[in-house]
């Protein structure tokens, strides 16, 4: 099993660096504007898989099992864009941008097309919308022979792999030609959409003028611009995009398929600077930010550009001559919204969710970019209208005065993101803000940051249990897809000390984007004390959340790596017991064990469960072997008592009355979930008979409001066994109104967030195999349990805030989180954690399936 694996690791990376069947079976486009101009595509450009980025093409010569006698591999050329074939879409003429006076998505094809009649001009699609509707990276540069992209991409790839080798080369003169990759982002979300057009503007000019300025510009940057991240909230007039999400809240969860596109990009340049426009916030604001500021960036080489560029992009948005895009100083002259220097808190740039935060571990200078007058609400034509054409011209001055600052200070940006990833290579501590503009220009507290000292290694075993095997091979390859380098154990090593098995994954904190491996890796700290009003959230974690164990590896010390193999791709193959079984045994831990039931159910397979939770499957190899190997769980033996007391499931008929988040974390587990409210079962549209279960965190459904005839339909339904599922206080709301579990709930700070230590009944169904952590957003507890109820899971007595911003949470310690009982005959749970918060804490959901379960 173990050596299949690592042959498996080995096929990733020839298939990685080989043209692939598919690539060259497809037949050039003769329609291409791509070939009108002469630049033939490279056969694997268009297949290189999204998400394994320059580190590992840059290392992967050192990795074993690449043969010197390969071809050059043309994902060398990752780089160089394509020109795709842009297609019209139909005319939506419901399309919200319409009554803005602003670009109907259906006009957007148009425009890129006439601006690929320039050769400065590349236009790729670059993923689909949650609808389907296609994202378009437009890249502006000067002309650029193969030969030329070649070398771009060596200097580019030579920043993570080498970043001293980069710093002497530059030093050397080595990248005077090399053109810097800068990055705009629109539109993402879809009721904030003037960056779409004030790019399209810039970029007309970028395409046909002959100002020698420009000209100068497009020999010295490669510059992306993502024409709107979010063209079905563009379309709708939504915030979200379609599956709810806010995906300025997602890019270090990357649930959604318009973030993981734009993810995408961001690994592929590693731009030195990053735009993300929204609106609207008056003055125009510019980051960067107040504090505080997350412990993982470099946060003072960050600073130093990031206040110029916000600068001089100020001047340029005062430049526009528009006094409804600015604010008056004291001494009448004018001013933007800089939070960094204008704000003491609630601007923070603390949590990686945001797009530009998220980019600083790429080494780039994220911006937030707020334009100023909500062009949305009651106001006349013409106001909506002037409102948007102020907010296009600040958009597109903030633009230009991004790409002006980057223009003349192209080699500093450059050598301030090299020492970013050279400190990542040689494991240095992150250091001060020694910048004495940004030190004069501080407002409050935002100067000051934590100074963090990095682990030597992280350790994610991945051989004993199936649990550990899933979740690993998920977290490491979300890591690859995040451009991190993971290696793994083929032999034991010996790493800090310490013995660790074969298998193993192993993350080598000395590489050039480490900070965004401690961001994903470490619990993170609590914040409380440091600032009272933070933004968002302020905690995340991949490595407590999300399933897999993580260890910590000192923060000294050389590693074994003779043993350790670069990865280039994480799957967890899966098992089944050998020999003939009457039945198989798949106890569900993860996300991916809840999908096989699921799938296994929906395929119409006999499947029962045991006292203890096993699910239980006929023992035909037929069926379980592509279920293991699809989602990579593992098939056990059973003995002949374990299957004798299993009681026959079937799929869980669920209804919902929950937030998108919730209902999407719900699919991603393989359920159907209905959206259910107390209307759609009065007025007969929906009936008790069809539900097995119900989760329950809005208003949406309250039994207080069925008609008479329902509300007994619904107390029959308790009767018979039904099963309910609470979340938050909303959840709580529906106990009492149904007259549920005997409780009494307290809440913690509505703004109150972070990850907790929670201590498990071992006995519980739902709880006794779950994680030792929790999240929890408006965090509620309980403070009295009544008889029968069962007190599942708590908060740790001392020390249970591991990280985040709870005001007042010392109330909170000791208290029960999740609670569970019958009542009216119901299988009742209340949880007031947040078990699927914005698709995020995965490693909680099995404590969802298995109170649906119940
Ligand atoms: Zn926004």
């Amino acid at each position: 099993m173990r050596v299949r694996r690592l042959l498996t690791a080995s096929l990733g990376t020839l298939l990685l660096f080989g043209p692939t069947p598919a690539a060259q079976a497809a037949p050039p486009d003769p329609a291409t504007h791509e070939a009108a101009v002469g630049s033939p595509r490279g056969p694997s450009d268009t297949d290189l898989p999204f998400g394994v980025g320059p580190a590992q093409r840059g290392r992967s010569a050192d990795a074993p099992g690449r043969q010197p006698s390969q071809p050059e591999p043309s994902a060398k050329l990752a780089g160089k864009p394509r020109n795709d074939v842009i297609k019209d879409v139909p005319a939506e003429l419901t399309d919200a941008s319409i009554a803005y006076n602003l670009i109907p998505y259906h006009d957007i094809p148009p425009a890129l097309r006439a601006l690929q009649g320039s050769d400065r001009i590349s236009v790729e699609v670059i993923g689909q919308s949650v609808l389907g509707r296609d994202l378009h990276l437009v890249v502006a540069t000067a002309p650029m022979s193969d030969a030329q992209w070649k070398n771009w991409q060596q200097l580019s790839d030579l920043r993570f792999s080498d970043p001293h080798a980069a710093q002497a080369k530059l030093a050397a003169g080595g990248y005077d030609n090399w053109r810097t990759p800068l990055f705009i982002n629109n539109n993402i979300h879809g009721n904030e959409w003037e960056g779409t057009d004030a790019s399209l503007q810039v970029l007309q000019e970028l395409a046909f003028s002959t100002d020698p300025a420009v000209v100068d510009m497009l020999n010295k940057h490669v510059v992306a611009f993502v024409v709107t991240n979010n063209p079905d909230g563009r379309v709708a007039a939504t915030r979200a995009n379609a599956n709810g999400f806010d995906m300025n809240r997602d890019f270090i969860t990357a649930s959604q398929p318009e973030v993981r596109a734009v993810r995408a990009q961001l690994v592929r340049y590693s731009p030195l600077t990053m735009l993300d426009i929204h609106g609207y916030v008056s003055c125009t604001l510019i980051e960067p930010t107040t504090g505080p500021h997350g412990d993982n960036y470099e946060y003072d080489l960050y600073i130093r550009h990031a206040l110029r560029n916000a600068l001089a992009m100020e001047r340029a948005v005062l430049a526009t001559g528009e006094t409804r895009a600015s604010c008056a100083n004291p001494d009448g002259s004018r001013r933007n919204d800089i939070p960094f220097r204008d704000r003491t808190q609630g601007w923070d740039d603390w949590p990686p969710i945001f797009t530009p935060m998220y980019s600083m571990y790429h080494g780039t200078i994220g911006h937030t970019i707020e334009i100023p007058l909500n062009p949305r609400g009651n106001l006349t034509v013409a106001e909506r209208h002037e409102r948007t054409r102020i907010n296009t011209a600040v958009a597109v001055a903030s633009i230009k005065g991004n790409l002006g600052y980057a223009t003349e200070h192209r080699s500093e940006l450059l050598a301030n993101q090299l020492e970013w990833f050279r400190r990542g290579v040689d494991g240095e501590s992150t250091r001060p803000i020694d910048d004495p503009l940004a030190i004069s220009l501080a407002r409050g507290d935002n100067v000051k940051t934590h100074l963090q000292d990095f682990a030597r290694a992280y350790v994610i075993p991945a051989g004993t249990d199936q649990r550990s095997a899933t979740s690993a091979a998920r977290l490491v390859q979300f890591m690859l897809d995040n451009d991190l380098q993971v290696h793994r154990a083929w032999r034991p090593v010996k790493l800090g000390g310490t013995h660790y098995e074969a298998g193993s994954y192993v993350v080598d904190m000395r590489q050039a984007k480490r900070g965004l491996a401690s961001a994903l890796l470490e619990v993170g700290r609590d914040v409380t004390n440091d600032f009272n009003a933070m933004y968002d959230i302020s905690a995340w974690s991949h490595g407590h959340l999300w399933g897999a164990t993580v260890q910590r590896v000192g923060t000294d010390g050389t590693l074994d790596d003779k043993g350790l193999r670069l990865v280039t791709e994480a799957r967890a193959t899966g098992a089944v017991a050998p020999g003939k079984q009457a039945n198989y045994g798949l106890a569900v831990d993860s996300v991916a064990g809840i999908q096989a039931v699921n799938r296994l159910l929906g395929d119409g397979v006999r499947v029962s469960r045991t006292a203890d939770g096993t699910f239980v499957v006929p023992g035909d190899v037929s069926v379980v072997r592509p279920i293991a190997e699809e989602y990579g769980v593992e098939f056990v033996r059973l003995t002949p008592p374990q299957v004798r007391d299993a009681t026959p499931v079937s799929k869980t008929r669920l209804g919902v009355a929950a937030n998108g988040g919730e209902i999407f974390a719900l699919r991603q587990m393989g359920f159907d979930p209905v959206s259910v409210t107390h209307t759609a079962f009065n007025n007969g549209t929906l009936s008790f008979a069809d539900f097995d279960a119900f989760f329950v965190s809005t208003t949406a459904f309250n039994p207080l409001s069925l008609d008479a005839t329902r509300s007994a339909a619904f107390h029959q339904w308790l009767a018979d066994g039904g099963t309910v599922v609470g979340r938050g206080a909303s959840g709580k709301q529906f106990n009492d109104r149904a007259g549920l579990l005997d409780v009494t709930i307290a809440a913690g700070r509505s703004d109150a967030n972070g990850i907790v230590s929670v201590v498990n009944d071992p006995a519980s169904p739902i709880t006794g195999n779950a994680l030792p952590t929790a999240f929890v957003d408006a965090p509620q507890y309980f403070t009295r349990i009544g008889d029968g109820v069962r007190v599942d899971q708590r908060l740790a007595a001392e020390g249970f805030f591991r990280a985040g911003h709870w005001g007042g949470q010392d109330a909170a310690a000791g208290h029960a989180v999740v609670v569970s009982g019958v009542a009216k005959g119901a299988n009742v749970t209340l949880f007031g954690t947040e078990p699927l918060f914005r698709a995020h804490p995965e490693g909680l959901y099995p404590q969802v399936a298995a109170a649906l379960w119940r």
